[in-house]
This record gives structure tokens, sequence and C-alpha cells, in this order.
């Protein structure tokens, strides 16, 4: 077992499920304690601190609502006492057409921001004052290849949040250098998990795959293993970068 990432307390948000799930199995086999967020998912979060031995805490906060982050945050740290990062992976993706009544367009457009953008935002002002006060820290924001390329006609909220958060990630890395804060963006294609699974009950398989050269979506351990790379302290000079992890769909 690896173990580059011990001693860390690191917060993943959304991490009963899917990714998040993935990235605290890792963050664990290489050394480190994770705080397992979750929004309903109790048993999930539960079952997953126990497969990585007891080595972390458990979390509830619904980042829906504007005081979830900040209360999250206060749990963390009441827990864990110093958390050296925080990864925004928790995310939501709605659909909603043009063609829908102006009410449930806006309603669409704001749960997508708070929850995607808002939270991470709000977690993200948290955690650079403890880390500024505690001898620097990592931020890592899983955003999307449809922040970069632009999005589905019936899914445009989501792209636009996506967007929003690497910007985020850039200013965060431009502006808390110096004060040994860095951070940096994950952007994945589709990869196999509960919200591909909808996509894909939704609009079949094949409008998933067909534009991914290597004709696969990724696997969950694939993202997993990058953000536990990216937390490493020998990696310290990879800040403000996006990170693409999506089989050739979009190359820049
Ligand atoms: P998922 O649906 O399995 O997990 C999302 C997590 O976010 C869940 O644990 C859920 O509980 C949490 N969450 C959602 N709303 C919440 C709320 N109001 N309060 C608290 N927690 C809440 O999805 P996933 O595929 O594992 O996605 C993880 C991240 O990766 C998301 O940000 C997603 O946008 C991003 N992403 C996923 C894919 C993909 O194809 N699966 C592609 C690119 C980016």
């Amino acid at each position: 077992m690896r173990t580059s990432l011990e001693g860390q307390c690191i917060l993943v948000t959304g991490s009963s499920g899917g990714i998040g799930a993935a990235i605290v199995e890792r963050l664990a086999a290489e050394g480190a304690r994770a705080i397992i967020h979750y929004g309903r998912d109790k048993d999930g979060a539960e079952a997953l601190l126990d497969r990585i031995a007891g080595r972390g805490w458990v979390a509830q906060a619904d980042l829906s609502t504007s005081e979830g982050p900040f209360e999250l945050w206060r749990k963390s740290v009441d827990v864990a006492g110093r958390v050296h990062a925080l990864v925004n992976n928790a995310g939501i993706r709605t659909e909603i057409s043009i063609d829908a009544s102006a009410q449930d367009w806006k309603s669409a457009w704001q749960k997508e921001f708070q929850v995607n953008f808002f939270a991470a935002a709000d977690l993200s002002k948290e955690a650079i004052g403890h880390f500024k006060a505690n001898g620097g820290g990592r931020i890592v924001n899983m955003a999307s290849r449809a922040g970069q390329r632009g999005y589905a006609a019936n899914a445009m909220p989501y792209g636009a949040t996506k967007a929003a958060l690497v910007n985020l990630t850039k200013s965060i890395a431009r502006s808390f250098g110096a004060d040994g804060v860095t951070a940096i963006a994950i952007a994945p294609g589709w990869v196999r998990t509960e919200m591909a699974q909808e996509f894909i009950a939704a609009h079949g398989k094949a409008a998933a795959v067909a534009d991914i050269p290597i004709g696969e979506m990724a696997a969950p351990t694939e993202v997993a293993e990058l953000v536990a790379f990216v937390l490493r302290p020998s990696q310290a000079s990879l800040n403000g970068a996006t990170l693409d992890v999506n089989g050739g769909s979009y190359i820049r």
C-alpha cells in the first residue's frame, strides 16, 4: 500500500457513492483520513467508512441550502481539527428544456448553481481561510467536459456551473499560492456512475459514447487515482490546471 497521503485529512463532498466514494477509497489506500460527506445516503456513507477501516468520519449536510456548505465546513473542522484538502465533488445534472415554464426554468438554474457552484465557492472560502491559518492546503474541483465545450440544449445549467467552477479554480490558484493554497479542476467526460446511468436510461448508451474516440466511459477509479495524485505533497507546482479525463472527446 502506498502512503503518500499519510497524515492528511481530506473532505470529499458527495462521497457516499459514485466518483466521490472511489476518491475516498483511493485516498484512504494512500494513507489519508477522509471526511465522507453525504446529503441523504447515511447508510452508503457509513458502509464506505467501514470499507476504509474507520479511517475517517462521516458528515451530513444539504448543499442545496445556503447554510449547508458552511455547516459542513464547521462539522469537518470539529471532527478532524486540521483539514488539509477539500474535494468539491458533489454535483447534480438537471434536464430542463427552453420550453419549460419560466418558474421551472428559474428553479432548475438556481438549484444547479447552488449545488454545483455556490456550495463549492462557499466551502472554498472557508477552506482557504483555514488553510491560510494552518500552513496551506489544496482544493480539487470536479468540473466536467461540459464546462469546457458547452453542453446539450436540455441541460445548459450543468455546463454553465462547471465552467464557473473552472474559473473559480483559476482565481484561487492565482490568488492564494503565496499562502500555500493551490487549486486544480478535473474535467471528466462520461464516468460510469448513477449520473451516467440516468443519461443512458433516457438517451441510450450510444448517445453517450458516440463522440468518445476510445469508445467507453471512464471508470470512477480513474478519476479517483488522479485526485490522489494531485494531492500528493510532491505535486507542489500543479496549480490552476484543468485536467481532462475524457477519452479524447475534447482535446484542447
Ligand atoms: P452521483 O450522482 O453518483 O454523485 C453525486 C453526489 O453529489 C452524490 O453523493 C449526492 O449525494 C451528492 N449531492 C447531490 N446533491 C446534493 C445535495 N443537495 N446535498 C449534498 N450532496 C448532494 O454522480 P457522480 O457521477 O459520482 O458525480 C460526481 C461529480 O462528478 C459531480 O460533480 C458530477 O457533476 C461530476 N461529473 C460526473 C460525470 C459522470 O459522467 N458521472 C462526468 C463529469 C463530471
